[in-house]
Parts: C-alpha cells; sequence; structure tokens
C-alpha cells in the first residue's frame, strides 16, 4: 500500500483506518495534522538580464546560448546578467565586451522591450536596449551569432523571453 499517498496524506491524514496508527509517534503525541511540516520553498531568485538591440542593414544579431546549462542551444538577443552595483549601462556594455568583444558607448541607450517570467526556480527580467555600438563580433560566451532579418526572428527558436521580446520590437 502507498501510505504516503493513499493515507497518511499531508492535509488529511486517515488515522482511523491506518495500518501503523498503533506504532505512530505522530499520531500519539497528536501532530498528525502538523508532521511532516510542510517544505518551504526557497525564493526565487531573481535575474536581470540586459540586451543589446544592435542593427545592421535591417538584421539584429543574435546569439546562441551555450548548448549545456540553462535553455541550451536556445536564441537570444546577446547580453548578460546586471551585476549588483552596476548601471544597465555598465552591465550591457561589460556582458558585450566580454561575449563579444564589443564596444557599447554607454549614453546611447534606449529602452524598447522589458519581459517579467516567473522560471521553476528563478524570475527573470529581461530589457532590451538599442544601443551605438562599435567593433565586429567575436563571440567568447557563445558558440554562434548571427545576423537575422528582423522579421524573421521568430523562425529561430528563441527562448519564450526572448520571444516576448521579439513580439515587442
Ligand atoms: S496514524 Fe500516523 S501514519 Fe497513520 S495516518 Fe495517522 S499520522 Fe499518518
Amino acid at each position: 500500500m502507498e501510505l504516503g499517498a493513499l493515507v497518511c496524506t499531508p492535509r488529511r491524514p486517515r488515522c482511523l483506518t491506518c495500518p501503523v496508527r498503533k506504532d505512530c509517534r505522530a499520531r500519539k503525541l497528536g501532530l498528525q495534522d502538523r508532521i511532516p511540516m510542510p517544505r518551504r520553498h526557497a525564493p526565487r531568485r531573481r535575474i536581470r538580464y540586459l540586451c543589446g538591440i544592435l542593427e545592421r542593414n535591417g538584421s539584429l544579431l543574435l546569439a546562441r546560448r551555450p548548448l549545456s546549462g540553462l535553455l541550451p542551444g536556445l536564441w537570444e538577443l546577446p547580453g548578460g546578467e546586471r551585476s549588483p552595483g552596476e548601471s544597465e549601462a555598465e552591465g550591457l556594455a561589460r556582458n558585450l565586451r566580454e561575449r563579444l568583444g564589443l564596444q557599447v558607448e554607454p549614453t546611447g541607450l534606449r529602452l524598447r522591450a522589458e519581459v517579467e517570467q516567473t522560471l521553476t526556480h528563478r524570475e527573470l527580467q529581461i530589457r532590451a536596449f538599442s544601443c551605438r555600438w562599435k567593433g565586429r563580433p567575436r563571440p567568447q560566451g557563445y558558440p554562434e551569432v548571427r545576423w537575422a532579418p528582423k522579421r524573421s526572428l521568430n523562425q529561430l527558436p528563441l527562448t519564450t523571453g526572448m520571444r516576448r521580446v521579439a513580439d515587442q520590437l
């Protein structure tokens, strides 16, 4: 018998018909409604993801996520997480420098899209900015980048958050 599933359920333990009631310490102590204590879930970690809308000849630069880890192999606008103490301009410029070798002018940012998404263990905020930038993309944190025409962004397998960003652009 599946005792935990059929008899000793967390909300309504059926002690009168329970085969182990004579030996049950929870019942003897009158704690059958409180043991086991409900598991407390750890608070979701909040991620503030900044991404750049880098345009060239009507196309946007997209980057493929690493093939292992969170959301492997899906495509996104390039960027990264904002670190504590960083401004958005600093965070975006740092991520695009570190991950693509690009120089972003910190004063030229314009917010174009914003998405809030709740994942199993995370709360994700994505803010996408147009920016002035220089350089040639040399991916360091991505396995692949490509220029994609704006109208066909949704033909690539984007992350859910990025699909919602693309809908706003
Ligand atoms: S007697 Fe104990 S094990 Fe059986 S249902 Fe009650 S609390 Fe659960």
